[in-house]
């Protein structure tokens, strides 16, 4: 008799050992296929906010066209045998993500531009901006070296600008005479060629359009670009990394923040030179403050509206 009772409560304990692993597998199995669930959801999500951004700015570019820019265009049409809805299409296509947010939007841009480099930090750079998707711009100096070319071709293959800022960044040698600064540009211009297989169109004057340390007035050098149709950018944001103040991330961020609250249009000046690792270590943090208030960030296009301390359009 008892052993009958203790195999009864034996079988009764498996079976309830086995319903308890039921229960913890059916727990599991539930727990994964939910998670899945949320990653193909959050992937879906991604790419269809990517396509919304895309058909709002389409559709904005089109409102945008003015009267005068139809009739432009129709002339166009006309001289081709394309029909006008393929001038459209390949007209869009030619458009970045990027050059198709500078076009229509009016309002909180940021342009993160980066000077002076290539140099240790710029891998580091371009991987914290990689890590966000950002594209900024970078203002570089001439090295050939076989890191600094490398670097050259990272920033134009990952979608940022490549700019120039003066071959040897040597003030009482660039702004000797145009003879002179003509040479520099010349020799930067060839590197970046020779490097990307494309000729940067922007430029930064080292010390700015403004800046007094040049022998000669700094509207020959102004004139100069103008001639060759390259657009200059100076800044009306600072991170204060080149203010000779060794300045903690926070207060770069701060000095970042506080300046771009002031402009539509915001050109942050940085630098991506050995001495300025705080730089790239306050980036992560700066881009998260900027994309939480909203700020767009992009990389300087044809669209950027031209920050210049002495106005191109004010020398001849
Ligand atoms: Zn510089």
């Amino acid at each position: 008799m008892e052993t009958i009772s203790h195999r009864n409560v034996d079988e009764r304990r498996k079976r309830v050992r086995r319903l308890k692993k039921l229960i913890v597998a059916v727990v599991i199995v539930t727990l994964l296929l939910l998670t899945v669930c949320c990653l193909l959801l959050f992937f879906k999500i991604e790419k269809l906010e990517s396509r919304v951004d895309t058909i709002v700015a389409k559709k904005n570019n089109i409102e945008e066209f003015t009267s005068e820019e139809k009739v432009a265009s129709s002339i166009v049409y006309s001289a081709d045998t394309k029909t006008k809805e393929q001038w459209e299409g390949k007209d869009s296509e030619k458009l970045t993500k990027e050059e198709e947010l500078d076009k229509t939007i009016k309002e909180k841009k940021v342009y993160l531009t980066f000077d002076d480099g290539p140099g240790q930090y710029t891998d580091e750079l371009l991987d914290v901006l990689a890590e966000y998707d950002i594209k900024a711009t970078f203002f570089v100096i001439g090295k050939s070296d076989e890191h600094s070319i490398k670097m050259y071709k990272r920033i134009v293959k990952e979608g940022h600008t490549l700019a120039m800022h003066s071959y040897t960044h040597k003030y009482d040698k660039i702004y000797e005479s145009v003879k002179m600064f003509d040479e520099d540009f010349n020799k930067l211009s060839d590197l970046l060629y020779e490097a990307t297989g494309e000729r940067p169109k922007y430029y930064r004057f080292p010390g700015g359009s403004s800046n007094t340390v040049s022998n000669l007035p700094m509207t020959n050098f102004i004139s100069y670009l103008n001639k060759k149709g390259i657009t200059y950018f100076d800044w009306n944001v600072i991170n204060g990394d080149a203010t000779g103040k060794k300045l903690s991330s926070e207060q770069m961020i701060n000095s970042v923040m506080s300046g771009i609250r002031q402009h539509d249009t915001s050109i942050v000046l940085m630098h991506d030179m050995v001495s300025k690792n705080t730089t790239v270590k306050s980036l992560p943090a700066l881009i998260e403050k900027l994309q939480k208030e909203d700020y767009v960030i992009l990389p300087i296009t044809k669209y950027t509206k031209a920050i210049q301390h002495v106005k191109a359009e004010s020398v001849k």
